[in-house]
């Protein structure tokens, strides 16, 4: 079995497909080392086992809206694609989504996947309860009544038990326009950074570090906020845009201003055209908004090295939480996406670089995508990364949910087997 990416082949030895949360228990139980996955878009080995992978779409699909508690509980293998229909049905929304609506729930909320706007939490943001088995098999359902317990659980990267369900809050369903404005002049968005993400609801640039402008800015307005036929130097695209360059804008959703609901509009990419695999990699690096001056101003240092590797490179931004390994724990951040060429060799020889260029600032590697482990001092970024080691070695003594990229940031168990 492969990620999507098709960049790495996992190595479990045995893939199950429970049929219910009790038989998902049972398995959990017997094995050794086990893991789930969800739609495998990760880019590194933070899902990988030894053991057992867990695939979560055999169990009941449930989506079940609370419309009096402004919730709905989604089951453990179900994706944002299905949820926001449903959503969208019920007149109903989520705050923010992912540049892709294909994602599970459970897995991109695991890895503290992000969409865009200095006011939007990541997904993780919306989690109200979480429902998880235990290596011994047992079933939890934590709030955050349950204080740090939740607080340390949500953003799991899949080491404190298997994600069966959620609780995520939803909103009054919204309409939002989108606009492409072109050629933004690296100075004046450098000199205009907090003004410029800050203009609409979601905001991200589109750029190779290379030459003097970015090339691209997308306006994710709610029908409140005014229309902004240009801003610092940048001018409305009259086309409809694709983020690479010359690519057609096919696959892209409605942008030149066209009003729609919320699903149609915050993420990049139609639903209904599913990317094909294996034909890009992907690095992020999280650090707090004040430091995005600076630090791009440092990346564009390293564009001769960067920009030939890359498709393209997107900055957006992101609320603070309080979700102890989310990359926007406590801090109002940039987040500096890149979109590689597949050619990892190339790509891995380069991120030591760009995370040596990026530590003084306090980047905070996305947890699904590619990264040195070596690279980062984890306690100094995380304030709260010794409790969250303490909290995965209390319920998982044995390292169950581990694998080698997980032990190379967390440590080894203590009773671990290996
Ligand atoms: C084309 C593309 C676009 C992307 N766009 C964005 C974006 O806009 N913003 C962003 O932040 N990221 C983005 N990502 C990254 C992506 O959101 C994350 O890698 C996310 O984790 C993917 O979710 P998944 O279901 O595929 O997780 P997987 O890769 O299947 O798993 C990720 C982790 O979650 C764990 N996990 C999965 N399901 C469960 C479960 N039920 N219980 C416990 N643990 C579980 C796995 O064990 C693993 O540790 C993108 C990736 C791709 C390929």
């Amino acid at each position: 079995m492969q990620n999507w990416a098709g960049n790495l082949e996992y190595s479990s030895t045995d893939i199950r497909r429970p049929r219910s949360v009790e038989e998902l228990a049972e398995v959990v139980a017997g094995a050794s080392r086990v893991k789930a996955l969800g739609s495998r878009h990760s880019f590194n080995r933070v899902g990988d086992t030894s053991g057992v992978h867990v695939l979560l779409d055999g169990l009941p699909q449930e989506i079940e809206l609370d419309s009096e508690a402004r919730t709905v509980r989604v089951s453990g293998g179900v994706s944002y694609g299905e949820l926001c229909r449903r959503l969208d049905r019920a007149g109903v929304a989520i705050h923010n989504l992912a540049s892709l609506p294909h994602i599970s729930v459970a897995g991109a909320i695991q890895t503290g996947t992000h969409g865009s706007g200095v006011n939007n939490p990541s997904l993780a943001g919306a989690v109200e309860r979480i429902d998880l088995v235990r290596p011994s098999g047992e079933q939890v359902s934590l709030s955050a009544a349950d204080g740090d317990q939740f607080l340390g659980s949500v953003v799991g990267l899949g080491a404190l038990g298997i994600v069966t369900g959620l609780e995520l809050s939803v909103r009054q369903s919204f309409h939002m326009r989108q606009r492409v404005l072109e050629n933004l002049p690296w100075d004046s968005a450098l000199e205009n950074f907090g003004a410029l993400v800050s203009s609409a609801y979601s905001v991200s640039l589109f750029t190779d570090y290379a030459g003097d402008v970015i090339d691209q800015v997308w306006l994710k307005a709610l029908d409140s906020e005014p229309a902004l036929a240009g801003l610092f130097g940048a001018t409305a695209a009259t086309e409809a845009r694709h983020p690479l360059p010359g690519m057609s804008a096919e696959t892209c959703t409605p942008q030149l201003d066209e009003p729609g609901p919320w699903l149609d509009r915050l993420p990049h990419f139609r639903h209904e055209f599913t990317p094909s695999n294996g034909e890009e990699l992907q690095s992020e690096f999280i650090l707090p908004l004040e430091q995005a001056p600076a630090a791009l101003q440092a990346v564009r240092t390293l564009a001769a090295k960067v920009a030939p590797l890359l498709f393209v490179s997107e900055i957006r931004t992101g609320a603070a939480d309080e979700f102890w390994l989310s990359p926007f724990y406590r801090q109002q951040s940039v987040a500096l996406h890149f979109t590689w060429k597949p050619l990892q060799a190339e790509v891995e020889a380069v991120l030591p670089e760009l995370e040596d260029l990026l530590r003084p600032f306090g980047a905070r590697p996305h947890w699904g995508k590619l990264f040195t482990p070596a690279s980062h001092d984890w306690e100094a970024l995380y304030p709260r990364f010794g409790d969250f080691r303490s909290l995965a070695a209390a319920h998982d003594p044995e390292g169950k949910f581990r694998n080698d990229l997980l032990d190379s940031i967390l440590g080894v168990p203590a009773a671990s087997a290996r």
